[in-house]
Parts: structure tokens; C-alpha cells; sequence
């Protein structure tokens, strides 16, 4: 970041010449309606026009000036200061005003044209200025007293020396307002712990290369991999000691050619319009460790690395790509390639479309049976969202559940798939229940229970028929939110099942504490059961379930020999390609003949979607 500017120029103050014309342009009539009569009016009216034409084409020069050859802009300046304070040092040696009136009214014109000009000379450090206030009040001074208005002469001259005296006072405290502006300016883009460009300085440096004639910028978005367990084990003094040495170490790494910013928490952002990626990535591969107090602290990062022009698009671009490298684990650095920036874009449109989507209800559920292992016979069904665009496009939840979460839509989803979902339990008849997955963002919002509640009381559906899906994550903003809700869903005899067991980071007492009546094993379980061990793992579930009376499901069960072992080791549900893939509700409707087809099914411009849908109907 630059130091503060010494000269203190503030962008902006010399803007636009045309503003200064105001005064002077307006003094012209005034001077006519003020010496009118005064004396001979021709001579007034040269005096105002010579005065005005000055002011005018001069103004308009120097406006012109520093458009096209700034470098001469103060030379331009003094010229016009000069010639300003001539013309109006001769007014009065034009007019040559003979009544009293004129007289006085000579007096007020100087005191105006001081005035001015002793602010134009605060303003504008330009020697020139004092010469022009002096020889002005010199001027008016000679001329009253040589009318016989010795007194009204005299004041004019204590007036300037007034002026004059009280001019290096104001330049000073102009000069020390604009310092105080520029550090604030200063201050109000770095960040206080490291001293580096926080984001609004960032901000300016890609609103400065846009306007710049290199438009293409280098960005490394990087995040501190578990900073938050950093913070934790070595308090915040110990997090601050990270911070600053990463901040060290990116700045003397990357050397001059990079902007680092610290754009927020442990989030740094590294900004070139010349440096190399290569360069960048190499300096983020290979961060020291930090010694505090007794203990060594490493400090790993991960970042997400983007080129492209100096747009909104490039931080976006950054942004997503470190999110993935955060998928794919810690130290992990991902570059923006064409093809991933295609991705992001594309991901970013779909974005755009997401909120009409639901409102649309071109968000609709797929059911997946969920079978009994001893006969397969459809215990329940799994509800899941499939989106499809008005062009026909499909988009899998893995793409649209994260742009949902972003967006902060968890609640729409989940109250569209809460709604359909019962829809389909009422058209489906009998006691078979439907499971909804729902983000743990909208399980714990306030108004979650009570839209449950409202929703199988208008639709008449039994709540033992309603399971919910949850996913433990590690970022659940409250264990104690998600426990009263449970209780609440509990006691209202809703189902709630904990999805993916065994991937996320719920432990089996954390579980087994929390009042859910199903556990779902993540389907990786299942995919590696032969040979290692985990039929044991399997076993213990079948009896825990069998005593227990905790309903286990195994996910993700695509053959006989997975099936089989199931059966063999007590586990009596589960879930997989196996048994059936999701499937558009309305053809699981079809066949059962004699249900009934809720209403929002048979809509027209549904059954077009349904049709769409089932087209493409494997998963
Ligand atoms: P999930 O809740 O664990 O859903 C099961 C996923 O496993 C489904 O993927 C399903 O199609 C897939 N699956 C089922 N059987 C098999 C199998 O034998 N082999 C394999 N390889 N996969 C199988 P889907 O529908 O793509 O959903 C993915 C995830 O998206 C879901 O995982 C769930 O976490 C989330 N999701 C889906 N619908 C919703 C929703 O309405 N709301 C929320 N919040 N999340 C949803
Ligand atoms: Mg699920
Ligand atoms: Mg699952």
C-alpha cells in the first residue's frame, strides 16, 4: 500500500474549473447594476464585459488544459491568477466611479473579490495568490483615497492586511484538514491488525485496473485451513501471530509486483496485474511454520487461484475455486482453467434462476424406495429434489443444493419439498411414510415446526408418516437449536433420521443422545464392506437396532452380494439402485391404480414437466 500522500492533493477538489467560474461570472452583472449610473456606463460595461471574458475563456483554458496537458495545468493557474488579479486590481482605474454611491459600492466589490480570492489562495497553494491580494487591495486603497475617501482607503488596506495575515492561517488549516482526510481515506482501507489493503482497498485496486489499460488481474484467494482450531489451542493472541506471519510471508514472497489484502478473518486475497500463478502457488505451497510462545504453529492454507479481467467475475471465480480446493481437503490450491471458469459461469446463471425455480415449483420430487431387507417390500420413500429448467435442462443436487445453501433458500426448498413430499404420502394412501431431506439452516429456523405442523394438518397427513432427514456437519450453528427442535418433531410424532452416518462428524454417542428414530449409514459404508472389517461394524448396528428399536438403513446398495450380506448381518432396511432407482412421484403414482393424484399432479403444465422429466427418468 502507498504511504499517505505527503502532498495531500485530494482526488476530486480540483475537478471541474467550470465550478470556480460562478463567482466571477456572477460578479459581472453585479458590478453593471451595482456602477450603473455611477459614471460613465460605457466604461462600466467594458469593465464587467473585460472581467467576464477573462474569467470565461480563461476558465474554459485551463478546464481544457488539464484534460490535455495536466503537467501545465499550474502554469495555466498563475497565468489566470495573475490576470484575474489585474483585471481586478484596474476595475475601479476602468470605471473611474464618481458619486458616492459608486464609491461605496467599490468598497463592497473588494471586500467580495478578497474574499474570494483569499479562499481561492487557501485552496490553491499558488505564490501568485498573495501578490494578487496585495496589489487588489493597494489598488482600491489608492484610488478611494485619491476620490477623498481617505478613511474608506484606509479600511480596504487593513482589511487586505487582515486578509493576508489570516491567509497562511487558513492554507494551514486547510492543508491539515485534507492530511486528517487523506490518512482517514488511508486508514478506512487497511486492515489495523496486519497493516495490509483490507477489502475495500482491494476493492479500489480492481476498480483502479479496470479503468487502467491492463484490464487482466491475477488472483489468489487463500484461506487458513482450521484456523478456527488455531484460535482455539493458542487463544486469539496466538491466531493474531498467524495472521500477521502469513501476512509477512505473502508480502516479502510475492514482492512488489502483488497487492496482498487481508479481505477478512483468516481469508487473505493476493492481487497482480503482472505476477505469475506459478509463482503465487509456489509461495502458498510453502508457508513456514510460527513459533508461540513454547509451541510450533503451522500454518497451512488453501486458496483458489483466477485470471481474467478486472470484474466482479474474477473474486467470483476465486471464490468458487477455493471452495473446492476446501472439498478436496486442506492444503489444497485449485487454478480457474477455461474450462472451470465455463463451469462457474454456467453455475452462476443457474444461480440466477434458482429463487423462480422453487417459486415455479420447477424444483419437484423424485422418490427412492426404502425396502426391507428380509422380502424387499417398500418400507418407505425417499424424497429427493430434481430440477428441471424450463429448457429441459436436468441439474442434479449435487449442483443446485450448494447454490441453494448460498443463496440462503434452504428454507423455500425445504417447504416445497415438505409440501410435496406430503402430497405424495396423502396420493400414496396406506402408512408407507416419506423421508424429506432438510439443511440443517432451515431445521433450526423458527418457523420450521410450525410449518411442519401447519402442513400435515392441512393435508390430513398422520406426522408418523413424515421423516426427517438431517446431515450432521461440522458447521451446525447450534447443537442446542437442532436438540429443541428434535424434541418439538418428537413429540409431535414426526420421524427424524440422521442421513450419511459415518462420512460427516457426529459421533455415535452424540447420536444415540439426540431423540431421532432412524440412522441412515452413508452408502460408502456399503460400498467397501467386503473384507475389511466393517461386517462387524454392520452386525453391532443390527443388534443395536434390534434392541434399540433405532431404525438403521443402509444407503447406497447396488448388488445381491451387498444385499446379502446385509440380510446376514440383522440389518433389516435399506436403500440402493439395487431395490429401485428415484423416480418421478407420478410414475410411483401410476403404479399403484386407485390412489388418488393430488391436484398440484394433475395440473397441466405439471404433467408437461412430469413427461419432460420421465424422459430422462434414471438417476
Ligand atoms: P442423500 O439424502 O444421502 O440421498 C441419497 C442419494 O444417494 C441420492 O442422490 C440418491 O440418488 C443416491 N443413491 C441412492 N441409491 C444409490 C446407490 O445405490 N448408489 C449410488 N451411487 N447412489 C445412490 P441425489 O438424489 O443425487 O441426492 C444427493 C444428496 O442431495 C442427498 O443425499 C441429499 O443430501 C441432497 N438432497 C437431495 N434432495 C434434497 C432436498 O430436497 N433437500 C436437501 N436439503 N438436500 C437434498
Ligand atoms: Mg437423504
Ligand atoms: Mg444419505
Amino acid at each position: 500500500m502507498s504511504e499517505v500522500d505527503e502532498t495531500c492533493a485530494v482526488p476530486g477538489e480540483m475537478a471541474n474549473p467550470l465550478l470556480d467560474l460562478l463567482g466571477p461570472v456572477a460578479l459581472a452583472p453585479a458590478i453593471i447594476a451595482l456602477f450603473w449610473g455611477s459614471g460613465d456606463n460605457a466604461r462600466v460595461l467594458i469593465a464587467a464585459s473585460a472581467y467576464a471574458v477573462w474569467t470565461v475563456a480563461f476558465a474554459l483554458g485551463l478546464w481544457q488544459l488539464s484534460r490535455r496537458a495536466p503537467q501545465l495545468s499550474e502554469l495555466g493557474e498563475t497565468v489566470w491568477s495573475a490576470g484575474s488579479g489585474l483585471i481586478a486590481s484596474a476595475l475601479p482605474w476602468i470605471m473611474r466611479p464618481e458619486t458616492r454611491w459608486g464609491h461605496f459600492a467599490l468598497g463592497f466589490i473588494f471586500a467580495v473579490i478578497m474574499s474570494n480570492d483569499t479562499l481561492f489562495a487557501a485552496l490553491r497553494p499558488n505564490k501568485i495568490w498573495k501578490f494578487v491580494l496585495l496589489s487588489t487591495a493597494v489598488s482600491y486603497g489608492l484610488f478611494l483615497t485619491t476620490q477623498g475617501h481617505w478613511v474608506l482607503g484606509i479600511c480596504c488596506l487593513i482589511y487586505a492586511t487582515t486578509l493576508v495575515g489570516g491567509h497562511d492561517a487558513i492554507q494551514d488549516l486547510v492543508h491539515r484538514l485534507r492530511r486528517q482526510r487523506a490518512q482517514s481515506e488511508q486508514l478506512a482501507l487497511t486492515d489495523p491488525l496486519t497493516g495490509l489493503a483490507n477489502r475495500r482497498g482491494l476493492n479500489r485496486f480492481i476498480a483502479e485496473a479496470a479503468r487502467g489499460s491492463k484490464t487482466e488481474l491475477r488472483v489468489a484467494l487463500i484461506d487458513i485451513d482450521d484456523f478456527k482450531r488455531i484460535n482455539d489451542r493458542h487463544g486469539h493472541m496466538g491466531g493474531d501471530v498467524v495472521l500477521l506471519g502469513l501476512a509477512e510471508h505473502l508480502s516479502d514472497a510475492l514482492g512488489h509486483e502483488w497487492l496482498v489484502t487481508r479481505s477478512g478473518g483468516d481469508e487473505f486475497v493476493c492481487i497482480s496485474e503482472t505476477g505469475s500463478l506459478e509463482v503465487a502457488c509456489r509461495v502458498l505451497s510453502d508457508v513456514p511454520s510460527l513459533r508461540f510462545e513454547d509451541a510450533i504453529v503451522p500454518i497451512k492454507v488453501s486458496a483458489g487461484l483466477a485470471y481474467g479481467p478486472a470484474d466482479d467475475t474474477i473474486l467470483a471465480d476465486a471464490s468458487e475455486a477455493l471452495r473446492i480446493s476446501k472439498q478436496r481437503g486442506k492444503q489444497k490450491l485449485t487454478v480457474v482453467d477455461d474450462e472451470l471458469r465455463a463451469k462457474f459461469t454456467e453455475s452462476r446463471r443457474l444461480g440466477a434462476q434458482l429463487a423462480e425455480a422453487l417459486e415455479q415449483r420447477d424444483i419437484e420430487i423424485w422418490a427412492q424406495p426404502i425396502v426391507h431387507t428380509a422380502d424387499r417390500s417398500i418400507y418407505s420413500y425417499e424424497c429427493l429434489a430434481r430440477w428441471t429448467t424450463p429448457e429441459g435442462q436436468k441439474i442434479p443436487p449435487s449442483t443446485f443444493i450448494p447454490m441453494i445453501e448460498d443463496q440462503r433458500l434452504t428454507r423455500e426448498l425445504g417447504e416445497s419439498v415438505i409440501t410435496q413430499a406430503t402430497e405424495f404420502a396423502i396420493a400414496l394412501g396406506g402408512d408407507t411414510p416419506v423421508s424429506v431431506n432438510i439443511s440443517v439452516s432451515h431445521f433450526i429456523h423458527p418457523s420450521f415446526t410450525e410449518f411442519v405442523h401447519r402442513t400435515l394438518e392441512r393435508h390430513g397427513l398422520a406426522p408418523s408418516r413424515l421423516i426427517i432427514e438431517i446431515t450432521e456437519s461440522e458447521d451446525a450453528p447450534s447443537a442446542t437449536d437442532a436438540l429443541r427442535v428434535a424434541r418439538q418433531l418428537e413429540q409431535m410424532g414426526v420421524g427424524l433420521s440422521i442421513d450419511d452416518f459415518g462420512t460427516g462428524y457426529a459421533s455415535l454417542e452424540r447420536i444415540l443422545r439426540f431423540p431421532c428414530s432412524q440412522l441412515k449409514l452413508d452408502r460408502t459404508i456399503a460400498a467397501n464392506i467386503a473384507g475389511t472389517g466393517l461386517e462387524h461394524l454392520l452386525a453391532g448396528f443390527g443388534t443395536m437396532s434390534a434392541v434399540s428399536g433405532l431404525e438403521i438403513v443402509a444407503e447406497g446398495i447396488e448388488d445381491q452380494i451387498q444385499h446379502d450380506l446385509l440380510v446376514s448381518l440383522g440389518i433389516s432396511l435399506a436403500q440402493g439402485f439395487f431395490y429401485g432407482r428415484p423416480r418421478p412421484t407420478r410414475n410411483i403414482l401410476r403404479e399403484h391404480p386407485g390412489l388418488a393424484v393430488p391436484t398440484a399432479l394433475n395440473a397441466t403444465d405439471e404433467a408437461a414437466r412430469f413427461q419432460r422429466a420421465t424422459s430422462s427418468a434414471s438417476n
